[in-house]
């Protein structure tokens, strides 16, 4: 997707690509061969996993997740409500996530 400015973001996950870039998705993606869907899909997975009974509300949960699982739950807290996660692995192996939530990063 090209801006007006000239920069070009990837298709899926929105990045700024590289101005001699000339795929339509960056290297990430590329390399997980992501489309929008699956992207919005695996997000929402992670997601449903920490967000509360409102979605918009402060994040405060306990999982179990491999680091792995943690980076994705951190890339769909951001897509969906913009703010960060902090993540605690607690002595039981389990992770404690928060982050602020959406209600908290849109000042309302
Ligand atoms: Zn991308």
């Amino acid at each position: 997707m090209r801006l007006s400015n000239g920069m070009t973001l990837c298709s899926v996950c929105m990045c700024v690509l590289p101005t001699n870039h000339s795929e339509a998705r960056c290297k990430k993606c590329e390399a997980n061969n992501e489309t929008y869907e699956t992207q919005h899909a695996r997000l929402n997975a992670a997601f449903a996993k920490v967000k509360s009974e409102n979605w918009k509300d402060p994040i405060n949960a306990t999982i179990t997740a491999t680091d792995e699982e943690i980076r994705v739950i951190e890339d769909a807290v951001i897509y969906f409500t913009g703010s960060l996660i902090s993540a605690q692995r607690l002595k039981d192996g389990r992770v404690r996530i928060r982050a602020a939530g959406y209600y908290v990063n849109i000042g309302a």
